[in-house]
């Protein structure tokens, strides 16, 4: 409301300084009035035209240098246009599903995203997947990071679906995905053999023809030896539309690709397409991982969820690990790979910390849970 006080007293003093009322001027009360309607809604702003009008009314001569008052109905019909626009603006705004400001912010985000994409400047980070048996780095995830003009980092909840809505995600997961099997090629290039490495794929690219295309183009470029190549998708993804989606990971796996189904039981999909699907890892969701040591439930949920992978031939990887506690009760559990904070960071190549293995190793020594 700070904005209308201070915008309402500029044009009041403009609307004076012009010489009254009748001015053309008087018709910048529109600003804050739309303002506080599309900021504050109905109420705010019937309340913000009845200052309006009262101020453009009664204590505003229709000259100021002449003395001249107002009409009566004149003013009454000022104010009624002024209730009637907020009005009108504040159910515009409300019918969004978004927020106008969101919206607006939006606008710009696709705009610098499409640029940095164009121009090379999105980057990626490598968050270690360990193997919670043996404490080993065996592979990571590629994680898109993204910094303003102004050099803020925004993170990729705020991008990504920006990046979906305009199609830029199109040209963000190539880059992605070139990035990312770049790096394991130089890890294999340097010793570092047979990393997992997984690349997270939204609903748009699975059923874009011109994903296929660029994967068979990156896998063929590939030594087969060097690395493996992981897709994860979500369960929303799936079913998006779960005839292309199964025709374009069914292709992928015939690629030597893998799949993996990222933030596991978060989804509102039945379990009917874990059975149809060619998927080999299975991702639970961080949400269950860190209710791990106070609720019991996710407890019985987790093991099911291994209990079940296990079955259908699936690995696991535990997400969002950030407790040695959630570590230990992961391992008891019999899941197979972690992923957290706990045990590393998302990292520029160059800083990856292939030391949380001795981390892990010394946990797992101890808990004799290695041997
Ligand atoms: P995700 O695929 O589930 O990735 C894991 C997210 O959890 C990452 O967030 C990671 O930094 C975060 N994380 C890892 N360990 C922990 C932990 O111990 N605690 C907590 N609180 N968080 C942890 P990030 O990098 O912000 O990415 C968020 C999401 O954005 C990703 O979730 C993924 O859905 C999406 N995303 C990121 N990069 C890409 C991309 O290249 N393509 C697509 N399509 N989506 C991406
Ligand atoms: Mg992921
Ligand atoms: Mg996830």
């Amino acid at each position: 409301m700070g904005l209308f006080v201070v915008a309402t007293a500029a044009v009041t003093l403009l609307v004076a300084l012009s010489g009254g009322a009748p001015s053309t001027l008087a018709h910048l009360y529109y600003v804050p009035i739309l303002y506080v309607a599309v900021r504050h809604g109905a109420r705010a702003a019937v309340a913000a035209s009845v200052v309006a009008g009262v101020v453009v009314g009664p204590l505003m001569p229709s000259s100021v240098v002449g003395a001249q008052h107002q009409e009566l109905g004149s003013w009454l019909v000022r104010m009624a246009l002024f209730v009637l626009v907020g009005l009108v603006a504040a159910t515009l705004a409300k019918s969004q599903s978004r927020p106008l400001d969101v919206m607006v912010r939006d606008v710009f985000v696709a705009r610098g995203l499409r640029a940095a994409v164009r121009h090379n400047q999105t980057r990626v980070h490598f968050q270690p997947l360990i193997d919670l048996t043996t404490g080993d780095v065996i592979g990571f995830e590629a994680l898109c990071r993204w910094s303003d003009s102004k050099g803020r980092s925004i993170p990729p909840d705020r991008f990504i679906p920006e990046a979906e809505r305009t199609g830029v995600i199109t040209a963000l997961g190539t880059r992605v995905l070139h990035q990312a099997t770049d790096q394991a090629q130089l890890w294999a290039d340097e010793g570092r053999t047979g990393l997992l490495v997984t690349v997270n794929v939204s609903a748009v690219q699975l059923t874009d023809p011109a994903f296929l295309e660029g994967l068979v183009k990156v896998v063929r470029s590939q030594s087969s030896a060097s690395f493996q190549l992981c897709l994860e998708i979500t369960e929303t993804a799936i079913i998006a539309d779960p005839v292309r989606a199964l025709a374009t990971l069914r292709a992928a796996r015939d690629l030597g690709v893998t799949i993996a189904v990222d933030d596991f039981g978060t989804g509102q999909s039945s379990l009917e397409y874990l059975a149809e699907f060619p998927i080999d890892i299975i991702k639970i969701d961080r949400s269950f991982v860190a209710a791990l040591g106070t609720d019991p439930k996710s407890h019985a949920l987790v093991r099911a969820m291994v209990q079940m992978a296990h079955s259908l031939g699936a690995l696991t990887i535990a997400e969002g690990i950030e407790e040695p506690e959630q570590l230990e009760a992961l391992r008891a559990l019999g899941c197979a790979i972690g992923q957290g904070f706990h045990l590393g960071r998302p990292s520029d190549a160059d800083a990856v910390d292939w030391q949380t293995r001795e981390m892990t190793k010394a946990s797992v020594d101890s808990t004799g849970a290695g041997n």
